[in-house]
């Protein structure tokens, strides 16, 4: 069974090592920037209410995401494992994962760090060019990150359920890293 979570600054990689983990574990990629997306292209009342956040490099208020990855988690594909990409983001949306995991009885495996240093990431999101990547949208971003995602590591670490990578190396690498972490 396979159930991780993706930590990291945003441009870390955690979207493509998270796809590729899931095609490889065959379980769901569970990314809820990308939830997010279509919603905000399909103009529904949740892409609707996100929109304003997102071009800002906000988080999307709880309100709106805590139901939508409690509902993603109770569908019938989660059964098997899932990997959480960009979700949590925060120590409240940390607490609420744990009290609902334990709720529906699916524990946490590993939470990954994927470490890479503030010049790699800039660069990297500079070149990715997403309508959310303009230089100042970015460097609120990596605001956002340090204040409100940064202590998700600790959360994770004091309970040792982290797991840290080195996402400064090719990409290969780090995927091979990351598979002997989930012992694949
Ligand atoms: P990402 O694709 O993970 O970089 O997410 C893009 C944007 O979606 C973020 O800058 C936030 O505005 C929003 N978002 C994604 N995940 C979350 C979350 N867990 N909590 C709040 N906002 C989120």
């Amino acid at each position: 069974m396979t159930r991780l979570i993706f930590l990291g600054p945003p441009g870390a990689g955690k979207g493509t090592q998270a796809q590729r983990l899931s095609d490889y574990c065959q379980v769901p990629h569970i990314s809820t920037g990308d939830i997010l997306r279509a919603a905000v292209a399909d103009a529904t009342p949740l892409g609707q209410k996100a929109q304003s956040y997102m071009d800002k490099g906000e988080l999307v208020p709880d309100s709106l995401i805590l139901d939508l990855i409690q509902e993603r988690l109770g569908q019938q594909d989660a059964a098997k494992g899932w990997i959480l990409d960009g979700f949590p983001r925060s120590l409240p949306q940390a607490e609420f994962l744990g009290q609902l995991l334990d709720t529906i009885a699916q524990p946490l495996d590993t939470a990954i760090n994927l470490d890479v240093p503030d010049e790699v990431i800039v660069a990297r999101l500079l070149q990715r060019g997403r309508k959310d990547d303009t230089e100042a949208v970015i460097r609120n971003r990596l605001v956002v990150y340090r204040e409100q995602t940064e202590p998700v590591i600790q959360h994770y670490r004091s309970r040792q359920q982290l797991v840290s990578v080195n996402g400064n190396q090719e990409m290969d690498v780090v995927y091979d890293d990351m598979k002997q972490i989930v012992g694949a």
